[in-house]
Protein backbone atom coordinates (compact mmCIF):
# COMPACT_ATOMS: atom_id res chain seq x y z
CA UNK A 1 0.00 0.00 0.00
CA UNK A 2 1.58 3.57 -1.26
CA UNK A 3 2.01 6.19 1.64
CA UNK A 4 -0.80 8.24 -0.22
CA UNK A 5 -3.17 5.48 0.43
CA UNK A 6 -2.23 5.02 4.12
CA UNK A 7 -2.91 8.35 5.12
CA UNK A 8 -6.00 8.70 3.33
CA UNK A 9 -7.31 5.06 4.85
CA UNK A 10 -6.84 6.30 8.18
CA UNK A 11 -8.86 9.79 7.62
CA UNK A 12 -11.18 7.42 5.75
CA UNK A 13 -11.58 5.00 9.18
CA UNK A 14 -12.20 8.05 11.07
CA UNK A 15 -14.53 9.96 8.87
CA UNK A 16 -16.81 6.63 8.71
CA UNK A 17 -16.76 6.57 12.64
CA UNK A 18 -18.35 10.24 13.10
CA UNK A 19 -15.20 11.83 12.72
CA UNK A 20 -14.64 15.31 10.57
CA UNK A 21 -11.60 15.45 8.39
CA UNK A 22 -9.89 19.02 9.15
CA UNK A 23 -6.31 20.18 7.33
CA UNK A 24 -3.30 20.27 9.33
CA UNK A 25 -2.45 23.95 10.94
CA UNK A 26 0.82 25.49 9.48
CA UNK A 27 4.01 24.02 10.84
CA UNK A 28 5.10 27.67 11.64
CA UNK A 29 3.30 29.24 14.62
CA UNK A 30 2.77 32.50 14.78
CA UNK A 31 0.00 33.18 17.64
CA UNK A 32 1.57 30.71 20.23
CA UNK A 33 3.84 31.94 22.20
CA UNK A 34 4.91 29.08 23.99
CA UNK A 35 5.59 27.53 21.19
CA UNK A 36 8.24 27.95 18.29
CA UNK A 37 6.76 25.25 15.51
CA UNK A 38 3.62 22.97 15.63
CA UNK A 39 5.40 19.71 17.61
CA UNK A 40 2.01 17.86 17.85
CA UNK A 41 -1.43 17.21 16.43
CA UNK A 42 -3.06 18.79 19.98
CA UNK A 43 -1.26 22.13 19.44
CA UNK A 44 -4.25 23.36 17.07
CA UNK A 45 -6.83 21.69 19.77
CA UNK A 46 -5.13 23.14 22.74
CA UNK A 47 -8.20 25.95 23.11
CA UNK A 48 -10.41 23.43 23.24
CA UNK A 49 -9.34 21.02 25.37
CA UNK A 50 -8.88 24.28 27.89
CA UNK A 51 -12.46 24.95 26.96
CA UNK A 52 -12.03 28.48 25.59
CA UNK A 53 -13.57 27.65 22.26
CA UNK A 54 -15.87 25.58 20.85
CA UNK A 55 -14.89 22.49 18.00
CA UNK A 56 -16.80 22.06 14.98
CA UNK A 57 -17.16 18.87 15.45
CA UNK A 58 -16.56 16.97 18.76
CA UNK A 59 -15.05 14.00 16.36
CA UNK A 60 -12.31 15.32 14.56
CA UNK A 61 -8.98 13.39 12.71
CA UNK A 62 -6.08 14.37 10.71
CA UNK A 63 -2.68 14.65 9.89
CA UNK A 64 -0.34 17.14 10.62
CA UNK A 65 3.07 18.85 9.94
CA UNK A 66 5.01 18.52 13.18
CA UNK A 67 8.86 19.58 13.71
CA UNK A 68 10.40 18.74 16.79
CA UNK A 69 13.75 20.82 16.87
CA UNK A 70 13.56 22.72 19.40
CA UNK A 71 12.17 22.97 23.19
CA UNK A 72 10.72 19.99 25.10
CA UNK A 73 10.66 17.84 22.08
CA UNK A 74 13.95 17.99 19.92
CA UNK A 75 15.03 15.07 18.07
CA UNK A 76 17.37 16.57 15.84
CA UNK A 77 20.48 15.22 17.10
CA UNK A 78 18.51 11.55 16.56
CA UNK A 79 18.21 12.09 13.09
CA UNK A 80 20.39 10.38 10.43
CA UNK A 81 21.34 7.76 13.28
CA UNK A 82 18.18 5.96 13.66
CA UNK A 83 15.89 5.36 10.79
CA UNK A 84 12.55 6.71 12.61
CA UNK A 85 13.35 9.86 14.30
CA UNK A 86 12.61 13.04 11.66
CA UNK A 87 12.57 16.28 12.00
CA UNK A 88 9.74 16.75 9.87
CA UNK A 89 7.04 14.38 10.49
CA UNK A 90 3.00 14.00 9.77
CA UNK A 91 1.56 12.91 13.16
CA UNK A 92 -2.15 11.40 11.96
CA UNK A 93 -4.65 11.68 15.13
CA UNK A 94 -8.16 11.50 16.09
CA UNK A 95 -9.70 13.53 18.83
CA UNK A 96 -12.25 13.34 21.28
CA UNK A 97 -13.53 16.10 22.52
CA UNK A 98 -15.49 15.93 25.09
CA UNK A 99 -16.90 12.75 23.17
CA UNK A 100 -16.06 9.01 23.47
CA UNK A 101 -13.33 7.89 25.82
CA UNK A 102 -11.19 4.82 26.34
CA UNK A 103 -13.48 1.99 25.39
CA UNK A 104 -14.07 3.57 21.91
CA UNK A 105 -10.46 4.97 21.30
CA UNK A 106 -8.53 1.36 22.05
CA UNK A 107 -10.54 -0.90 20.23
CA UNK A 108 -10.45 1.90 17.07
CA UNK A 109 -6.91 2.25 17.20
CA UNK A 110 -6.42 -1.75 17.05
CA UNK A 111 -9.24 -2.29 14.31
CA UNK A 112 -7.91 0.26 11.96
CA UNK A 113 -4.15 -1.49 12.50
CA UNK A 114 -5.43 -4.87 12.47
CA UNK A 115 -8.38 -5.82 10.55
CA UNK A 116 -8.18 -2.28 7.80
CA UNK A 117 -4.48 -2.53 7.45
CA UNK A 118 -3.63 -5.79 8.14
CA UNK A 119 -0.24 -5.43 10.37
CA UNK A 120 0.31 -8.38 11.92
CA UNK A 121 -1.40 -9.16 15.61
CA UNK A 122 1.50 -10.52 17.21
CA UNK A 123 3.95 -8.12 16.62
CA UNK A 124 1.89 -5.81 18.13
CA UNK A 125 2.46 -4.78 22.07
CA UNK A 126 0.94 -1.75 24.24
CA UNK A 127 1.62 0.26 27.49
CA UNK A 128 -0.83 1.26 29.71
CA UNK A 129 0.04 3.62 33.00
CA UNK A 130 1.94 1.60 35.81
CA UNK A 131 -0.12 4.55 38.37
CA UNK A 132 2.07 6.85 40.75
CA UNK A 133 1.66 7.06 44.81
CA UNK A 134 3.49 9.93 44.94
CA UNK A 135 2.16 11.56 42.40
CA UNK A 136 -1.70 10.68 42.99
CA UNK A 137 -2.65 9.22 39.98
CA UNK A 138 -3.92 5.53 39.89
CA UNK A 139 -2.63 2.85 37.64
CA UNK A 140 -4.95 3.22 34.35
CA UNK A 141 -6.96 -0.32 35.01
CA UNK A 142 -9.53 0.54 32.87
CA UNK A 143 -7.10 0.84 29.66
CA UNK A 144 -5.34 -2.63 31.00
CA UNK A 145 -8.73 -3.92 30.67
CA UNK A 146 -9.64 -2.85 27.31
CA UNK A 147 -6.65 -3.96 26.44
CA UNK A 148 -7.04 -7.85 27.59
CA UNK A 149 -9.83 -7.99 25.25
CA UNK A 150 -7.42 -8.11 22.08
CA UNK A 151 -3.60 -8.58 23.55
CA UNK A 152 -2.17 -11.14 25.41
CA UNK A 153 -1.23 -9.84 28.76
CA UNK A 154 2.45 -10.69 28.52
CA UNK A 155 2.04 -7.77 25.38
CA UNK A 156 0.86 -5.47 27.57
CA UNK A 157 4.12 -3.38 29.35
CA UNK A 158 2.92 -1.10 32.00
CA UNK A 159 4.99 2.17 31.86
CA UNK A 160 6.02 4.88 34.05
CA UNK A 161 5.06 8.66 34.15
CA UNK A 162 7.24 9.64 31.80
CA UNK A 163 6.94 7.83 29.36
CA UNK A 164 2.51 7.05 30.13
CA UNK A 165 1.42 9.93 31.78
CA UNK A 166 0.68 13.33 29.87
CA UNK A 167 0.34 16.91 31.24
CA UNK A 168 -0.36 20.27 29.35
CA UNK A 169 2.15 21.60 32.37
CA UNK A 170 2.02 22.02 36.29
CA UNK A 171 -1.42 22.46 36.48
CA UNK A 172 -4.39 21.69 34.09
CA UNK A 173 -5.61 18.90 31.99
CA UNK A 174 -3.62 15.57 32.54
CA UNK A 175 -3.78 12.10 32.23
CA UNK A 176 -2.54 8.68 31.04
CA UNK A 177 -1.68 7.63 27.76
CA UNK A 178 -1.92 4.32 26.23
CA UNK A 179 1.28 3.44 23.58
CA UNK A 180 1.04 0.92 20.54
CA UNK A 181 4.39 -0.49 19.57
CA UNK A 182 5.63 -2.45 16.62
CA UNK A 183 8.17 -5.23 16.79
CA UNK A 184 9.48 -5.43 13.23
CA UNK A 185 12.61 -7.51 14.10
CA UNK A 186 12.75 -10.82 11.66
CA UNK A 187 11.31 -13.97 12.92
CA UNK A 188 14.81 -15.55 13.41
CA UNK A 189 15.69 -12.79 15.87
CA UNK A 190 12.28 -12.84 17.52
CA UNK A 191 12.49 -16.57 17.89
CA UNK A 192 16.41 -15.76 19.56
CA UNK A 193 15.24 -14.01 22.56
CA UNK A 194 11.54 -16.17 22.90
CA UNK A 195 8.88 -15.60 25.70
CA UNK A 196 8.83 -12.10 26.25
CA UNK A 197 8.89 -9.21 23.57
CA UNK A 198 11.36 -6.56 24.02
CA UNK A 199 10.23 -3.52 26.27
CA UNK A 200 11.06 -0.87 25.46
CA UNK A 201 14.53 -1.53 25.09
CA UNK A 202 15.31 0.52 21.92
CA UNK A 203 15.81 -2.21 19.69
CA UNK A 204 15.97 -0.16 16.43
CA UNK A 205 13.02 -2.58 14.89
CA UNK A 206 10.78 -1.92 17.77
CA UNK A 207 8.90 0.96 17.42
CA UNK A 208 6.40 3.32 19.09
CA UNK A 209 4.17 4.35 15.91
CA UNK A 210 0.83 5.75 18.14
CA UNK A 211 0.25 6.96 21.13
CA UNK A 212 -3.42 7.46 22.62
CA UNK A 213 -4.12 10.26 25.27
CA UNK A 214 -7.06 10.36 27.81
CA UNK A 215 -7.40 14.06 29.35
CA UNK A 216 -9.48 12.53 32.47
CA UNK A 217 -8.25 14.85 35.01
CA UNK A 218 -7.56 18.32 35.95
CA UNK A 219 -4.86 19.32 38.25
CA UNK A 220 -5.46 21.98 40.81
CA UNK A 221 -3.19 24.43 41.96
CA UNK A 222 -2.54 22.15 45.18
CA UNK A 223 -1.09 19.29 43.25
CA UNK A 224 -4.16 17.27 43.77
CA UNK A 225 -6.48 15.64 40.45
CA UNK A 226 -10.07 16.05 40.36
CA UNK A 227 -11.93 14.43 37.46
CA UNK A 228 -12.50 16.62 34.26
CA UNK A 229 -16.01 17.19 33.85
CA UNK A 230 -15.99 16.42 30.22
CA UNK A 231 -13.28 13.94 29.26
CA UNK A 232 -11.13 13.83 25.76
CA UNK A 233 -9.12 11.89 23.62
CA UNK A 234 -5.46 13.28 21.89
CA UNK A 235 -3.94 10.28 19.79
CA UNK A 236 -0.79 10.76 17.39
CA UNK A 237 0.66 8.37 15.27
CA UNK A 238 4.06 8.91 13.11
CA UNK A 239 2.88 8.38 9.44
CA UNK A 240 6.08 7.14 8.31
CA UNK A 241 6.46 4.85 10.88
CA UNK A 242 3.38 3.64 10.15
CA UNK A 243 3.87 3.32 6.68
CA UNK A 244 7.32 1.34 7.55
CA UNK A 245 4.65 -1.20 8.84
CA UNK A 246 2.37 -1.49 6.00
CA UNK A 247 5.35 -1.42 3.58
CA UNK A 248 7.02 -4.30 5.44
CA UNK A 249 10.31 -2.15 5.83
CA UNK A 250 12.75 -1.81 8.82
CA UNK A 251 13.47 1.66 8.23
CA UNK A 252 11.28 4.98 7.51
CA UNK A 253 13.64 5.60 4.84
CA UNK A 254 12.64 2.71 2.69
CA UNK A 255 9.31 3.98 2.56
CA UNK A 256 7.84 5.23 -0.41
CA UNK A 257 7.66 8.51 1.69
CA UNK A 258 11.77 8.93 1.58
CA UNK A 259 12.33 6.57 -1.63
CA UNK A 260 11.99 9.25 -4.35
CA UNK A 261 14.03 12.01 -2.57
CA UNK A 262 16.61 9.21 -1.59
CA UNK A 263 16.86 8.40 -5.51
CA UNK A 264 17.25 11.95 -6.26
CA UNK A 265 20.07 12.21 -4.21
CA UNK A 266 21.93 9.20 -5.44
CA UNK A 267 21.18 10.48 -9.14
CA UNK A 268 22.55 13.90 -8.23
CA UNK A 269 25.30 12.43 -6.52
CA UNK A 270 26.46 9.15 -8.18
CA UNK A 271 26.50 7.42 -5.25
CA UNK A 272 24.34 4.67 -3.39
CA UNK A 273 22.34 4.47 -0.41
CA UNK A 274 22.43 1.06 0.99
CA UNK A 275 19.59 -0.38 2.91
CA UNK A 276 18.42 0.32 6.76
CA UNK A 277 21.54 -1.07 8.15
CA UNK A 278 22.73 1.16 10.82
CA UNK A 279 26.14 0.50 11.25
CA UNK A 280 28.05 -1.67 8.81
CA UNK A 281 31.57 -3.00 9.39
CA UNK A 282 35.11 -2.35 8.14
CA UNK A 283 36.63 0.56 6.13
CA UNK A 284 34.38 0.24 3.52
CA UNK A 285 31.29 -0.32 5.59
CA UNK A 286 32.46 3.02 7.58
CA UNK A 287 33.00 4.73 4.61
CA UNK A 288 29.36 3.50 3.61
CA UNK A 289 27.77 4.49 6.76
CA UNK A 290 28.77 7.94 6.51
CA UNK A 291 27.31 7.83 3.29
CA UNK A 292 23.95 6.60 4.56
CA UNK A 293 23.94 8.81 7.37
CA UNK A 294 24.45 11.98 5.19
CA UNK A 295 21.42 11.03 2.37
CA UNK A 296 19.25 10.42 5.63
CA UNK A 297 19.97 13.81 7.27
CA UNK A 298 19.37 15.33 3.81
CA UNK A 299 16.10 14.46 3.05
CA UNK A 300 14.95 14.18 6.17
CA UNK A 301 15.91 17.71 6.63
CA UNK A 302 14.86 18.91 3.18
CA UNK A 303 11.42 18.50 4.26
CA UNK A 304 11.81 20.46 7.12
CA UNK A 305 13.24 23.80 5.58
CA UNK A 306 10.51 22.84 2.80
CA UNK A 307 7.39 22.84 4.68
CA UNK A 308 8.59 25.88 7.09
CA UNK A 309 9.36 28.30 4.24
CA UNK A 310 6.14 27.22 2.17
CA UNK A 311 4.30 27.91 5.31
CA UNK A 312 5.72 31.45 6.16
CA UNK A 313 8.92 30.79 7.69
CA UNK A 314 11.78 32.06 6.13
CA UNK A 315 15.73 31.02 7.05
CA UNK A 316 17.03 34.54 9.34
CA UNK A 317 19.14 35.09 11.69
CA UNK A 318 16.82 35.22 14.72
CA UNK A 319 14.54 32.53 16.54
CA UNK A 320 12.31 30.11 14.27
CA UNK A 321 14.13 31.58 11.20
CA UNK A 322 17.48 30.98 12.74
CA UNK A 323 16.60 27.16 13.39
CA UNK A 324 15.43 26.47 9.99
CA UNK A 325 19.02 28.43 8.55
CA UNK A 326 20.41 25.63 11.16
CA UNK A 327 18.68 22.81 10.39
CA UNK A 328 19.66 23.44 6.47
CA UNK A 329 23.24 24.48 7.01
CA UNK A 330 23.50 21.15 8.83
CA UNK A 331 22.37 19.78 5.63
CA UNK A 332 24.45 21.74 3.46
CA UNK A 333 27.63 20.77 5.70
CA UNK A 334 26.35 17.00 5.44
CA UNK A 335 26.47 16.79 2.05
CA UNK A 336 29.74 18.68 1.63
CA UNK A 337 31.51 16.66 3.99
CA UNK A 338 30.36 13.06 3.57
CA UNK A 339 28.79 13.39 -0.28
CA UNK A 340 31.56 15.70 -2.11
CA UNK A 341 28.58 18.01 -3.13
CA UNK A 342 29.99 21.37 -3.91
CA UNK A 343 26.96 22.99 -5.58
CA UNK A 344 24.09 23.97 -4.16
CA UNK A 345 22.36 20.93 -4.79
CA UNK A 346 19.11 20.29 -2.22
CA UNK A 347 16.69 22.57 -3.84
CA UNK A 348 16.93 20.24 -6.62
CA UNK A 349 15.18 17.63 -4.39
CA UNK A 350 12.18 20.35 -3.69
CA UNK A 351 10.41 19.07 -6.94
CA UNK A 352 10.81 15.99 -6.01
CA UNK A 353 8.77 16.75 -2.89
CA UNK A 354 6.22 18.92 -4.79
CA UNK A 355 5.15 15.60 -7.05
CA UNK A 356 4.84 13.22 -4.23
CA UNK A 357 3.44 15.60 -1.74
CA UNK A 358 1.34 18.58 -3.39
CA UNK A 359 -1.50 16.47 -3.67
CA UNK A 360 -2.27 16.40 0.07
CA UNK A 361 -0.48 19.77 1.17
CA UNK A 362 -1.19 22.35 -1.48
CA UNK A 363 1.10 24.77 -0.18
CA UNK A 364 4.22 22.92 -1.22
CA UNK A 365 3.57 23.21 -4.85
CA UNK A 366 1.73 26.89 -4.75
CA UNK A 367 5.09 27.87 -3.19
CA UNK A 368 7.59 25.54 -4.81
CA UNK A 369 9.17 28.07 -6.82
CA UNK A 370 9.60 30.11 -3.96
CA UNK A 371 11.32 27.61 -1.61
CA UNK A 372 12.95 26.47 -3.94
CA UNK A 373 14.76 29.78 -4.93
CA UNK A 374 15.16 30.95 -1.34
CA UNK A 375 16.95 26.91 -0.33
CA UNK A 376 19.30 27.40 -3.22
CA UNK A 377 20.77 30.85 -2.09
CA UNK A 378 20.88 29.83 0.96
CA UNK A 379 23.17 27.10 -0.14
CA UNK A 380 24.95 29.16 -2.72
CA UNK A 381 25.72 31.48 0.43
CA UNK A 382 26.42 29.14 3.03
CA UNK A 383 28.65 27.31 0.67
CA UNK A 384 31.18 30.25 -0.29
CA UNK A 385 32.11 30.02 3.14
CA UNK A 386 31.92 26.44 4.55
CA UNK A 387 34.87 25.24 2.74
CA UNK A 388 37.23 28.11 4.51
CA UNK A 389 35.42 27.61 7.87
CA UNK A 390 36.22 24.12 7.72
CA UNK A 391 39.71 24.57 7.39
CA UNK A 392 40.17 26.86 10.19
CA UNK A 393 38.45 24.03 12.39
CA UNK A 394 40.69 21.61 11.41
CA UNK A 395 43.36 24.49 12.25
CA UNK A 396 41.77 24.48 15.61
CA UNK A 397 41.52 21.19 16.26
CA UNK A 398 45.07 20.69 15.17
CA UNK A 399 46.15 23.44 18.01
CA UNK A 400 44.10 21.89 20.71
CA UNK A 401 45.89 20.20 23.65
CA UNK A 402 42.84 18.60 25.26
CA UNK A 403 40.00 17.36 24.07
CA UNK A 404 37.47 20.64 24.71
CA UNK A 405 38.26 23.25 21.89
CA UNK A 406 37.10 26.95 23.17
CA UNK A 407 34.20 28.49 23.04
CA UNK A 408 36.07 31.59 21.77
CA UNK A 409 37.20 29.68 18.31
CA UNK A 410 33.63 28.16 17.87
CA UNK A 411 32.23 31.93 17.95
CA UNK A 412 34.60 32.82 15.51
CA UNK A 413 33.67 30.68 13.58
CA UNK A 414 29.89 31.05 13.79
CA UNK A 415 30.66 35.12 13.20
CA UNK A 416 32.70 35.12 10.08
CA UNK A 417 31.59 31.58 8.71
CA UNK A 418 27.94 31.54 9.30
CA UNK A 419 28.58 28.13 11.41
CA UNK A 420 26.13 27.66 13.83
CA UNK A 421 27.17 26.53 17.61
CA UNK A 422 25.35 23.20 17.24
CA UNK A 423 26.90 22.19 14.07
CA UNK A 424 30.70 23.19 15.09
CA UNK A 425 29.64 20.93 18.10
CA UNK A 426 28.64 18.12 15.36
CA UNK A 427 31.30 18.40 13.70
CA UNK A 428 34.09 18.36 17.03
CA UNK A 429 31.65 15.37 18.06
CA UNK A 430 32.81 13.23 14.88
CA UNK A 431 36.20 13.99 15.40
CA UNK A 432 36.11 13.22 19.15
CA UNK A 433 36.29 16.78 20.62
CA UNK A 434 33.56 18.46 22.57
CA UNK A 435 32.74 22.41 22.37
CA UNK A 436 33.16 24.72 25.35
CA UNK A 437 29.45 25.84 24.86
CA UNK A 438 29.51 28.30 27.82
CA UNK A 439 32.56 29.72 26.52
CA UNK A 440 30.72 29.90 23.59
CA UNK A 441 27.84 32.35 24.72
CA UNK A 442 30.34 34.66 26.76
CA UNK A 443 31.73 35.68 23.56
CA UNK A 444 28.51 35.95 21.80
CA UNK A 445 27.08 38.05 24.86
CA UNK A 446 30.30 40.41 24.79
CA UNK A 447 29.77 40.57 21.03
CA UNK A 448 26.27 41.79 22.00
CA UNK A 449 26.96 44.10 24.69
CA UNK A 450 29.55 45.85 22.23
CA UNK A 451 27.47 45.93 19.27
CA UNK A 452 24.32 47.47 21.76
CA UNK A 453 26.87 49.63 23.33
CA UNK A 454 27.62 50.78 19.45
CA UNK A 455 24.00 51.48 18.32
CA UNK A 456 21.25 52.44 20.77
CA UNK A 457 18.46 51.53 18.83
CA UNK A 458 19.20 47.56 17.72
CA UNK A 459 16.96 46.53 14.85
CA UNK A 460 18.04 42.26 15.30
CA UNK A 461 18.75 41.78 18.98
CA UNK A 462 15.95 40.34 21.35
CA UNK A 463 15.82 40.76 25.21
CA UNK A 464 13.08 38.35 26.91
CA UNK A 465 11.54 40.40 29.08
CA UNK A 466 10.04 38.93 32.79
CA UNK A 467 8.51 41.25 34.81
CA UNK A 468 10.16 42.20 37.87
CA UNK A 469 13.03 39.92 36.71
CA UNK A 470 14.67 41.58 33.53
CA UNK A 471 16.87 38.45 31.55
CA UNK A 472 19.00 40.29 28.65
CA UNK A 473 20.20 38.59 25.58
CA UNK A 474 18.93 35.11 24.82
CA UNK A 475 21.03 34.41 21.84
CA UNK A 476 20.63 32.72 18.27
CA UNK A 477 19.89 29.46 19.85
CA UNK A 478 17.04 30.47 21.86
CA UNK A 479 14.74 27.37 22.45
CA UNK A 480 11.40 27.22 22.82
CA UNK A 481 11.56 27.33 26.69
CA UNK A 482 13.44 30.58 26.79
CA UNK A 483 10.00 32.17 24.83
CA UNK A 484 7.79 30.22 26.95
CA UNK A 485 9.08 32.35 30.17
CA UNK A 486 7.26 35.38 28.81
CA UNK A 487 6.64 37.41 25.71
CA UNK A 488 9.40 39.05 23.59
CA UNK A 489 10.40 42.37 23.12
CA UNK A 490 12.37 44.15 21.28
CA UNK A 491 14.68 46.58 23.44
P1 LIG B 1 9.55 8.43 20.68
O1 LIG B 1 9.47 7.81 22.04
O2 LIG B 1 9.75 7.45 19.58
O3 LIG B 1 10.52 9.57 20.63
P2 LIG B 1 7.37 10.09 21.45
O4 LIG B 1 6.85 9.30 22.61
O5 LIG B 1 8.26 11.23 21.72
O6 LIG B 1 8.10 9.09 20.39
P3 LIG B 1 4.76 11.17 20.99
O7 LIG B 1 4.98 12.52 21.54
O8 LIG B 1 4.02 10.18 21.79
O9 LIG B 1 6.17 10.57 20.52
O10 LIG B 1 4.11 11.36 19.54
C1 LIG B 1 3.15 10.49 18.97
C2 LIG B 1 3.73 9.66 17.83
O11 LIG B 1 4.44 10.46 16.88
C3 LIG B 1 4.76 8.63 18.27
O12 LIG B 1 4.13 7.47 18.72
C4 LIG B 1 5.57 8.39 17.00
O13 LIG B 1 4.94 7.42 16.17
C5 LIG B 1 5.50 9.73 16.29
N1 LIG B 1 6.77 10.48 16.45
C6 LIG B 1 7.19 11.13 17.55
N2 LIG B 1 8.35 11.76 17.34
C7 LIG B 1 8.68 11.51 16.04
C8 LIG B 1 9.75 11.90 15.22
N3 LIG B 1 10.73 12.69 15.65
N4 LIG B 1 9.76 11.47 13.94
C9 LIG B 1 8.78 10.67 13.47
N5 LIG B 1 7.73 10.27 14.19
C10 LIG B 1 7.67 10.68 15.47
MG1 LIG C 1 10.28 11.44 21.47
MG1 LIG D 1 7.88 7.58 23.45
MG1 LIG E 1 4.83 8.65 23.00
Amino acid sequence: MKSQDVRKQFLDFFQSKGHLIVPSAPIVLKDDPTLMFNNSGMAQFKEYFLGNATPKSNRIVDTQKCLRVSGKHNDLEDVGFDTYHHTMFEMLGNWSFGDYFKKEALPFAWEFLTEVLKLDKDRLYVSVFEGNEAENVPFDQEAFDIWKQFVPEDRIILGNKKDNFWEMGDQGPCGPCSEIHIDLRTDAERAAVSGRSLVNEDHPQVVEIWNNVFMEFNRKADGSLEKLPAQHVDTGMGFERLCMAVQNVTSNYDTDVFAPLINKVEEITGLKYTTNDIVLSGAEGEEQNKINIAIRVIVDHVRAVAFAIADGQLPSNTGAGYVIRRILRRAIRYGFTFLDTKEPFIYKLVAVLADQMGEFFPEIKSQQNLVTNVIREEEASFLRTLDQGLQLLENVISETSGKEVAGAKAFELYDTFGFPKDLTALILRERGFSLDEAGFDVAMQEQKARSRAASEVSTEDWSVLIPGNVETFVGYDQTEADVKISRIRKV
